[in-house]
């Protein structure tokens, strides 16, 4: 058979679906085709372009069950995140429709005398997007949303196990008005990539992917002087200080490392503690992890479901099994669980310091990390201890002080008595290896846009 994108369901095994790759001249007519709609789209006033959003976000929830089901299938989250994946993609249309045009609109700058002096904020062409598979569809929403509103066209590069909701989300775009193509889903291997991107017909590249995958795509892009966004991986630190609520803060650390399976760039995975409440933190937090249950995905029972691929489960078990040899204690799970599909056991590592894998690399899975902090100093040092710097919760009940520690934190986001997330009015990215450039909100909405200065003596 042709080479293609293999989508396996990973709760089974079960092969869902080989998708040949674009052969070289449908690549051709793919990137011909969506030129041609990004002039067109490019010359449609903005609030039309606002109605096909609205069309969209509307069909989105139309689709819901069909979406989430095949999200469910092609990477394991649980039916109930799915859905809700669906709705926050929806909403974030939404925020879009309400809110874009206003942060488009040309910005006008006072100077003196009688000059009209204004920014513009124009498309510079269409963006390849290579996309991850842990959020198939708000990935690609969050990425595409605010770069097409300003008349930008969109070629999505998706992960190989997602390819079905890729092809599913273009005909949800065309269905709902878009020209035809403007928004595109590109099925190619690594080799076809680099070529695309060196393609004219590109103007700029994004991804959302591993810091190795990032380091290739921008390479390839500065090579061809295109503008690049890098959303990489993350440790983010969940901090918890000795004046915390610890019942709440467990409950919160306990969905914010295993939700998704703990395949998300924003989850929490280096628990920092302060030693006075070192002990009820890990005990608590400890039984709560004891309480997630793991299986069938489509079962509503089931708050975790298996890990996306058999290849990053492998991985993630030897990331425990060489931090338990470098002296952390196992609490937790440790496993894979028997049986067929790619499912671990919710694992809770203690004593985990730097120089061990669980502190120093990124666990894309259910694996937690405590470390034990001397003082609110220790803690800020511990967490700026990453190559990584995306997000990063601090539970403590002095507010005031959570501000000036947010400051020194080497984070693109902090959350006091919360949990790192996305949402479309505030911006997201990382620092260090997390990344560059910020995606949603109106830094989204500019990162790929021209600003044109004009200036009417
Ligand atoms: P990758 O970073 O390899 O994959 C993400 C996307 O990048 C996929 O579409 C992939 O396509 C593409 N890609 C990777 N390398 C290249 C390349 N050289 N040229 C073009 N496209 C490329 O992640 P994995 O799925 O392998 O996961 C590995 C690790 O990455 C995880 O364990 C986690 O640490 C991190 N990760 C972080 C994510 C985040 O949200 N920040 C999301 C997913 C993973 P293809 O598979 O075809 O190469």
């Amino acid at each position: 058979s042709p080479a293609g994108a293999v989508s396996r369901n990973p709760a089974s095994g079960a092969l869902i679906a080989n998708y040949p790759f674009h052969t070289a001249a449908e690549v051709e007519q793919l990137l011909g085709a969506n030129a041609a709609a990004q002039r067109q789209w490019r010359d449609t006033p903005i609030a039309e372009r606002v109605s096909a959003y609205r069309r969209l976000a509307a069909l989105l929830r139309e689709n819901s069950e069909r979406l989430a089901t095949l999200m469910t299938s092609e990477m394991g989250k649980t039916l109930a995140a799915a859905r809700a994946e669906v709705e926050k993609c929806a909403g974030s249309l939404e925020w879009l429709v309400a809110h874009g045009p206003a942060l488009l609109a040309d910005e006008p700058v006072p100077v003196e005398g009688g000059d009209q002096v204004f920014v513009s904020y124009l498309p510079i062409g269409t963006v390849l997007a290579v996309m991850p598979w842990n959020f198939p569809l708000w990935q690609v929403i969050r990425a595409a949303g605010p770069i097409m509103l300003s008349g930008n066209g969109f070629v999505l590069k998706h992960a190989p196990n997602v390819m079905g909701a890729a092809f599913a989300l273009q005909e949800l775009y065309e269905a709902a008005g878009f020209p035809r193509g403007l928004f595109a889903s590109l099925n190619a291997d690594n080799d076809t990539v680099a070529r695309v991107i060196g393609d004219p017909r590109i103007a700029a590249v994004t991804l959302t992917g591993s810091a190795r995958a990032g380091a290739a795509i921008a390479a390839l892009a500065g090579r061809a002087l295109k503008k690049s966004l890098l959303e990489l991986g993350g440790s983010d630190a969940f901090i918890v200080l000795a004046d915390a609520n610890i019942d709440l803060a467990v409950k919160a650390a306990v969905h914010a490392r295993f939700q998704n399976a703990g395949q998300v760039c924003l989850a929490a995975k280096r628990f920092i503690v302060e030693r006075p409440v070192l002990e009820e933190f890990t005990r608590k937090f400890v039984a709560a992890a004891r309480q997630v249950t793991v299986g069938d995905p489509l079962d509503p029972a089931t708050t975790m479901g298996p890990m996306a691929r058999a290849d990053l489960l492998e991985e993630l078990h030897g990331q425990v099994q060489r931090t338990i040899a470098a002296g952390a204690t196992l609490l937790l799970g440790g496993e894979k669980l028997p049986g067929a599909g790619n499912f671990y056991a919710p694992t809770v590592l203690a004593g985990v310091v730097p120089g061990m894998a669980a502190f120093d690399e990124e666990t894309f899975g259910p694996v937690a990390a405590i470390k034990a902090a001397d003082d609110v100093e220790h803690a800020i040092a511990l967490a700026n201890t990453s190559d990584y710097g995306l997000g990063g919760a601090l539970w403590t009940g002095d507010t005031v002080q959570a501000q000036r520690i947010a400051r020194r934190l080497e984070t693109g986001g902090v959350f006091v008595n919360g949990f790192s997330l996305t949402d479309p009015r505030i911006p997201t990215g990382g620092v260090k290896k997390s990344g560059y450039g910020r995606e949603l909100s109106h830094f989204g909405l500019r990162e790929f846009t021209n600003a044109q200065a004009v200036w009417v003596k």
